[in-house]
């Protein structure tokens, strides 16, 4: 006999979770299927009537003792036993950072289908083949995947789903033993985040630098042009995540920006990067590239050096006593 089709949601924020729940009964009611809820880590405050009320079939509990809520890694072996336990045909994963962080990891382990930002779904009840729409490029396209492995997962973001109640159900409560996770990796430290002064994101100035800068040291440079501006300093991912120059970046899965003046030193124009910088109102770009991808993207353009343009343009503004309005 073949096993139904089973969705299965799990996302660390709870609204989101009652939203994949209403999703995911809206479908399993098309294909035949069952809906379970995933409860992982600390669930104090759990309603399950609610949860069934929003779609949910089954109630799958866990004991969370072995999760540490800074460490994703037990999540993510929690996740994976679970999906190995219970071999959903979907499992519908909350887009929240947890959720992001567990998701691939978990199909990359089992060897499941994976898409993320998904608009929507669909299960043949025949074939259980999985279907999905999804947002790519931050929302500038989207793409159709047909899956064809036993699970596949996908990530949700709040805001495309909701849940409508449906009084008067009630789902089954399931104690889930999950095998003890064994991370890959281990936390040495936990460091306080290092504070980046006043938000990026009410900045009027902002001086945003990439790879272009090749030392610390030459951050002096760009700390000058900054403080003449009474500008904010802000920076492409690799000079945040690689070479831990500040604690943040500018981007797609960065802050973004709305300034009056955005002046990009040595930034290539990757579009990841460019979704955090364009609300800006005018963008002056220098680089030494004249091809470089920022310049499509850019009100100015500056071909040159950066470390010959900066100390010219300090000195100018020195010349003729130029201070922001
Ligand atoms: C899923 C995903 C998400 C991502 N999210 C983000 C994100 O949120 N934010 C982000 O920033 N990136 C993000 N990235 C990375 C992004 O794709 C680019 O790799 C990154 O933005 C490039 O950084 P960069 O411009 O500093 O470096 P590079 O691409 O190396 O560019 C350096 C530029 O400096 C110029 N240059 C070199 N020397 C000089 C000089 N002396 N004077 C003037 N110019 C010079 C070069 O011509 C070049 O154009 C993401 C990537 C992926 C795959």
């Amino acid at each position: 006999m073949t096993a139904s089709v089973e969705f299965l949601v799990f996302s660390d924020d709870p609204a989101l979770r009652l939203d994949l729940l209403g999703r995911a009964s809206q479908t399993a009611a098309k294909s035949g299927g069952t809906v379970s809820l995933l409860l992982l880590g600390p669930n104090p405050n759990d309603d399950f009537d609610v949860y069934a009320q929003a779609g949910a079939d089954k109630i799958y509990k866990t004991d969370s003792s072995n999760l540490d809520k800074y460490f994703a890694d037990t999540y993510t072996a929690a996740f994976i036993s679970a999906l190995e336990k219970i071999m959903p045909t979907v499992a519908l994963v909350g887009g929240t950072k947890r959720g992001f962080e567990m998701a691939p990891a978990a199909a990359e382990s089992l060897n499941a289908g994976y898409a993320s930002w998904a608009l929507d779904f669909d299960v043949d009840p025949t074939t259980k083949q999985v279907t999905a729409n999804c947002m790519i490029y931050s929302g500038v396209g989207t793409s159709a995947y047909l899956f064809k492995q036993p699970i596949t997962i996908l990530v949700a973001a709040a805001g495309k789903f909701s849940a409508e109640a449906q009084p008067n159900r009630t789902a089954e409560v399931i104690e889930l033993q999950l095998d003890a996770p064994s991370p890959v990796s281990e936390i040495l430290e936990y460091k306080p985040k290092a504070e980046a002064g006043a938000r990026l994101e009410d900045a009027v100035f902002v001086i945003d630098i990439g790879q272009g800068i090749k030392l610390k040291e030459d951050l002096g440079l760009v700390e000058e042009l900054a403080a003449k501006l009474h500008g904010q300093l802000a920076c492409t991912r690799p000079i945040a995540s690689d070479r831990d120059w500040f604690p943040e970046w500018l981007g797609l899965s960065g802050a973004k920006v709305h300034p009056r003046l955005c002046i990009t030193l040595g930034v290539s124009g990757a579009i990841q990067h460019v979704i955090g910088i364009r609300d800006s109102k005018v963008i002056a770009s220098v680089n030494s590239d004249e091809n470089a991808g920022i310049f499509m993207q850019s009100d100015y353009g500056i071909v040159a050096d950066l470390y010959e343009f900066l100390p010219a343009l300090i000195k100018r503004m020195e010349e003729r006593e130029i201070t922001p309005a």
